[in-house]
């Protein structure tokens, strides 16, 4: 079984729909094909639930309308018969009544959620209706009857297994599957999400669960770059990754990639492929277990939103114990921390989650005193920094001897130099990093 996800811009426009099968190519292999929403809805979602949010039904009700009329027009793009215009029809007709009709209720972090699921919803159905009209058998498989979190919003992949296996048992004789990515259940069977950018998670995740052969994250460029493409001009592809070499990458900023979407697939060795669908002939990137870089720079990511949190305090000398307790403070908060330095008489952490920031700094002064640092931005440089290499740290640090660093990271694993610094200098960091690195 091979997992295929496509992203919002695969699915951006009626005539990439319908390019998407000379990828998938249905035939005596399995597939499980994970869609994103249409690029642009899950934006526009957010936008009509901030307006339900601040109570402005008006606004609200001028994004749903300028919405439903994209809709619109795609359905007429995608189906050529009056049978599939009209199915078209009326499920928009029902998403978009469904999405209006919270005008009327209380308005919760529930009904956001469950607006923001709509987008895949409709993108999925909408594509089996596409394959159905022209005769291509496939089932959907409802994400929200097997993809699933606990209440530390980490997915269980066990549950996923079984459920999905349980699905796949009733269409023993169908080959192509569609379903929804970004979307689950959380531990109290609402309708929840994986964070935006989600689907990248959730085919990593089905391809965890089933043990698939291999998960492919079809996107709008080739591959894994060397910098951020958006920033950097020149970056290049990157042929093969390791899982952990991705991961570095994914967690700390490079937006090809969901944070979290690298571990499920590591976890039990299935290989992943990130590729172009708008260039499908290309190479793109493997992320697998062996061919790590030796000797030499893999790739630069950057993560923004960074809060760092410095604690001076004179009983940390010569204390045991004392990284604990700080450490412990985050932990009650279940605030995860991402870079830490230490001295004799102070530490620093970052952190991206700041909803407790308030409660922590309150129980951190119990050690001394506080600095609070926001508005920072990870740079983190990926490659093989093993012990038998030498003179990477005065090459990054080279690169940006103009520009004040917060924090340094060096040592935690082989293959990561992290820099923190304030987001106005991210891009000419990523700028000056690229030149002196590659
Ligand atoms: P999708 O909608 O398919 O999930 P995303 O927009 O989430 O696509 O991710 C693809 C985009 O990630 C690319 O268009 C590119 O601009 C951006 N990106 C950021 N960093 C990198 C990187 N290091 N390599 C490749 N793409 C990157
Ligand atoms: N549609 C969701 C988002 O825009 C999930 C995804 O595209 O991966 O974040
Ligand atoms: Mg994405």
């Amino acid at each position: 079984m091979k997992i295929l996800k496509f992203g919002g811009t695969s699915v951006g426009n009626p005539e990439r729909i319908k390019n998407l099968l000379s990828i998938i190519q249905p035939g005596d292999e399995k597939q499980i094909v994970v869609l994103s929403a249409v690029a642009g809805t899950t934006n526009a979602l957010v936008e009509i639930s901030q307006a339900f949010i601040i109570g402005d039904k008006q606004k609200a009700e001028a994004l749903i309308k300028g919405l439903r009329l994209k809709y619109d027009a795609f359905i007429d793009d995608l189906f050529a018969t009056v049978e599939g215009k009209n199915n078209g029809k009326e499920l928009i007709e029902y998403h978009f009544n469904f999405i209006q009709s919270f005008a009327q209720e209380l308005f919760t972090p529930i009904e956001e959620k469950i607006i923001l699921a709509q987008g895949e919803l409709l993108s999925t159905t909408l594509y089996h209706f596409y394959l159905t009209e022209i005769g291509v058998r496939s089932k959907l498989l409802p994400a929200l009857d097997f993809m699933k979190i606990d209440e530390d919003n980490e997915p269980v992949i066990d549950y996923i297994g079984e459920h999905l296996t349980g699905l796949l048992k009733t269409a023993t004789d169908n080959n192509l599957f569609i379903t929804q990515g970004y979307i689950c259940r959380n531990a109290f069977g609402e309708i929840d999400n994986l964070r935006r950018g989600g689907s990248d998670y959730t085919a990593s995740l089905i391809g965890a669960a089933i043990r698939a052969e291999e998960v492919q994250i079809w996107t709008d460029i080739d591959g894994m770059h060397n910098n951020d493409p958006r920033i950097v001009k020149g970056t290049k592809p990157i042929a093969h990754l390791t899982f952990d070499e991705a991961a570095e990458l994914a967690y700390f900023g490079a937006k090809i990639l969901h944070p979290q979407s690298v571990f499920p697939a590591q976890r039990y060795n299935i290989p992943v492929r990130l590729l172009n669908t708008m260039d499908p002939e290309a190479a793109g990137t493997l992320i697998s277990e062996n061919g790590a870089a030796k000797g030499e720079v893999r790739s630069i990511a950057a993560k923004d939103g960074i809060t760092a949190i410095r604690i001076h305090s004179s009983r940390m000398l010569l204390a045991f114990g004392f990284l604990r307790r700080v450490f412990e403070v985050f932990e009650r908060y279940k605030t995860p921390i991402d870079m830490i330095t230490t001295s004799e008489v102070a530490v620093s952490v970052t952190i991206d989650d700041t909803r407790f920031l308030g409660d922590i700094e309150r129980e951190l002064k119990d050690f001394g005193s506080v600095e609070i640092d926001v508005d920072q931005t990870i740079v983190c440089v990926v490659g093989d920094f093993s012990l038998n290499t030498h003179g990477y740290a005065s090459r990054v640090l080279d690169a940006v001897k103009h520009i004040p660093v917060r924090m340094i990271s060096y040592g935690g694993s082989n293959f990561n130099i992290s820099l923190l610094i304030k987001a106005v200098d991210k891009v000419e960091v990523l700028r000056s990093l690229h030149n002196r690195l590659f």
